[in-house]
C-alpha cells in the first residue's frame, strides 16, 4: 500500500458507467449521457470541501480506435461542463494502454491501467492530497481494487457495470445505487482505514 502524504482527501472518480452512460460507442463527451443527479451530487461535495478528480482506463487509444487527443478532449470535457456547472475538479487523467496491445506507443502493460492505483498516485502527488482519507468510486470492481491498491477506501455504484458486480463485491465496500447518493455517505464521514 502507498501512504498518501499529510494533505488534503478528494474524490476519483470512473467516467464511463459511474458519471454517464456508457454507451459502448466511442466516448465522445456529451452532457446527455450524464446520469441524472451527478451534477447535483457533485456540487454537494464541492460544499463538503471535497474535490473530485477523474480517472479513466481509454484503451480504446492502445487499440487505435481513438487518438490521445480525442481521449483527452472528451475527459478534459466533461472536466470542464462540471467547472462551469459549480463542481470543484482538482484534475483528470486516463490511461491511453492496453494489455493486449502488442504494438504502438500505448501498447502492454502499464502502471496507470485501473485496477493500478498509478492514475490516482499521480494527481495525489500532483494536489497534495491525503490518499488515506480520499475515496475512489466506480461502476466496476477494478476501480474498487485501484482505490484499494492507492490506499484509498473505495465505494461502487450500481449504474454502469455494477449491477454484475453484485454478489462478488470485497465485505465493508460500500454500494450505492448511483452517483447521486454519495454525499449522503460521504457526510458521514471517511472511515479510518480501507476495508480488507
Ligand atoms: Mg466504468
Ligand atoms: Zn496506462
Amino acid at each position: 500500500m502507498i501512504e498518501g502524504r499529510a494533505g488534503r482527501p478528494a474524490v476519483f472518480l470512473d467516467r464511463d458507467g459511474t458519471l454517464m452512460r456508457d454507451t459502448g460507442a466511442l466516448p465522445v463527451f456529451d452532457p446527455e449521457l450524464l446520469y441524472p443527479g451527478v451534477v447535483e451530487a457533485l456540487r454537494e461535495l464541492t460544499a463538503l470541501d471535497l474535490p473530485v478528480a477523474l480517472v479513466t482506463n481509454q484503451g480504446w487509444v492502445a487499440r487505435g480506435a481513438l487518438t490521445y487527443n480525442e481521449a483527452e478532449q472528451a475527459t478534459a470535457g466533461l472536466a470542464r461542463y462540471l467547472e462551469r456547472a459549480g463542481v470543484r475538479v482538482l484534475g483528470w487523467g486516463f490511461c491511453p494502454h492496453h494489455p493486449d496491445v502488442d504494438t504502438g506507443p500505448w501498447a502492454g502493460r502499464c502502471v496507470c491501467r485501473k485496477p493500478e492505483p498509478g492514475l490516482l498516485v499521480r494527481l495525489a502527488v500532483r494536489h497534495g492530497l491525503d490518499l488515506g482519507r480520499s475515496v475512489m468510486v466506480g461502476d466496476n470492481l477494478i476501480d474498487v481494487e485501484a482505490g484499494r491498491r492507492a490506499g484509498a477506501r473505495s465505494a461502487i455504484v450500481m449504474t454502469g457495470d455494477g449491477s454484475g458486480h453484485r454478489g462478488l463485491i470485497p465485505a465493508g465496500v460500500p454500494v450505492l445505487e448511483s452517483v447521486a447518493d454519495l454525499p449522503r455517505l460521504l457526510r458521514r464521514g471517511f472511515p479510518a482505514s480501507n476495508p480488507s
